[in-house]
């Protein structure tokens, strides 16, 4: 059976999923506006799934808004730039959002500098797919829907791997996020340029936008600049519903397919990208500017001026939230992204990073802390968990620590988009143990692994 449901225009979704109240309403008709430099920025060198990038620049040495400052060590990793002209005042450790302190670079701004730049066009049209996809790799472009999986490896297809549709993601479906609805209003030329850029290596059949219907500007907008050029790209309202942003519920909602486990969209010839990211592309081919800043939304019922900012890479969350004027007394929590899937914040010297997507206070009426009760068995996770998982079996395995049992019920292919945990009126943290489930499991096969790599030598030697 199809998970795809089709009724007609922004109707179309996949089975499952939940409703959260969306809150969009407090920051989705602010326009994008850039923040003031601010005096310091904190860069991780880690911001992108894989390597960390290493630094190439010592204390004391000076920088321009856009130069390298590190490089990409190894393919899973991209370079990362400074935001500002400036100096460099500490090359150690630095906060990250997941609360580690982590290697990075410190970054006083020049107060006298422009912060001007230069645009230098990069002529995609003299370089082949490989130089393409050093290109994206150098100019630091990652997924910006919040993964920050790198691009380019994306783009490096396996041989016996084509590409026939580039799905560019809009659908921003977590509640109170409207940074991408912004990006696709007011850049929709630029959004729509990237897709043009990726087709020119790629060579795909045609491009499609998933748009969740509650964004009928930016629908209008990117259907507008879509009909002016060759190459099809049709912009898709899809319903209102969480997680339909999930890349396999997106593909499975416009295509009807689905994702079997185990692959991936580009099994079933879908390259999905975000439409951020198709920003990011268009921007640095056409005036050279590297990922060294993002739009994201500030938001929240307890932070004074909602906004919709374009922030740089590096800048502290209390920065963001101080030109927003502030939070209320009522403030009680503070996540980066979303309420379904963000990670709640205990320091704001964490900075801005490349996969940040939201900033959001929330205040004491939003925050419950549950108290847990038994499963009722009511079955409300079963219908809500959009890849037809059984989270109320696997919550108690994990209570007893049957990680293997829960690996039987396919945990791993838990994207942890929390919706189990959303409806279950028992408030059992049941995403969370998933998460935990994860975790130990990955260890154990990597553990596995090496004992078998390590056997594997002393045999040969
Ligand atoms: S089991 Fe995982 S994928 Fe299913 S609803 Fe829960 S968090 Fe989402
Ligand atoms: S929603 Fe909660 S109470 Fe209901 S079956 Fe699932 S785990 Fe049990």
């Amino acid at each position: 059976m199809s998970n795809q449901m089709t009724y007609g225009e922004g109707t179309l979704t996949f089975r499952h999923g939940v409703h959260p109240e969306e809150y969009k309403e407090l920051s989705n008709h602010k326009k994008i506006q850039r923040i003031p430099f601010v005096e310091e920025y904190v860069l991780p060198l880690g911001q992108h799934i894989g390597a960390p990038s290493k630094a190439l620049v010592r204390k004391g040495e000076e920088v321009r808004r856009g130069q390298k400052i590190a490089a990409s060590v190894g393919f899973v990793s991209v370079a990362l730039h400074s935001p500002v002209d400036g100096t460099v005042t500490d090359v150690g450790l630095v906060d990250n959002p997941k609360g580690e302190m982590v290697p990075g670079v410190r970054i006083k701004t020049d107060p006298y500098s422009s912060q001007q730049l230069e645009e230098r066009p990069v002529d995609f049209e003299s370089l082949d797919i490989k130089g393409f996809i050093t290109a994206i790799q150098q100019a630091g472009i990652v997924g910006l829907g919040g993964a920050a999986f790198p691009s380019h490896v994306k783009f490096a297809l396996p041989e016996d791997k084509s590409c026939r549709y580039i799905m560019l993601n809009g659908c921003e479906c977590e509640p109170f996020l409207t940074a991408d609805h912004r990006t696709m209003l007011e850049h929709a030329r630029e959004v729509i340029d990237g897709i043009l850029i990726i087709q020119h290596f790629l060579k795909a059949q045609k491009a499609f936008i998933a748009v969740e219907a509650n964004k009928p500007d930016a629908i209008e907008a990117l259907r507008l600049h879509a009909s002016n050029n060759a190459f099809p790209v049709e912009v898709v309202p899809l319903q209102v519903k969480y997680p339909q942003g999930a890349e396999k519920m997106m593909i499975t909602a416009i295509l009807g397919q689905e994702v079997p486990t185990g692959k991936l969209p580009i099994d079933l010839g879908v390259l999905v990208v975000n439409v951020g990211t198709s920003k990011a592309i268009s921007d640095y081919f056409r005036k050279g500017i590297p990922l060294f800043e993002r739009i994201l939304t500030v938001t929240g019922t307890a932070i004074n001026n909602p906004a919709n900012l374009l922030v740089p890479i590096g800048t502290p969350m209390r920065e963001v939230i101080n030109a927003c004027g502030g939070v209320t007394d009522d403030a009680a929590r503070i996540l980066l992204g979303g309420p379904m899937m963000g990670a709640v914040q205990k320091s704001l010297d964490v900075p801005v990073v490349k996969g940040t997507s939201g900033l959001l206070v929330l205040g004491n009426a939003e925050i419950q802390d549950f108290q847990e009760y038994s499963c009722i068995r009511c079955g409300r996770c079963l219908q809500a968990c959009p890849l037809f998982l059984n989270p109320a079996r696997m919550g108690l395995l994990a209570k007893k620590g049957l990680w293997d049992d829960m690996e039987d019920l396919h945990v791993m292919d838990c994207f942890e988009c929390g919706s189990c945990s959303f409806v279950c009126p028992s408030g059992i943290p049941l995403v969370q143990s998933f998460r935990v489930a994860k975790g130990i499991l990955r260890e154990k096969s990597l553990r596995e692994r090496s004992l078998r790599e390590s056997k594997a030598e002393g045999k040969e030697s």
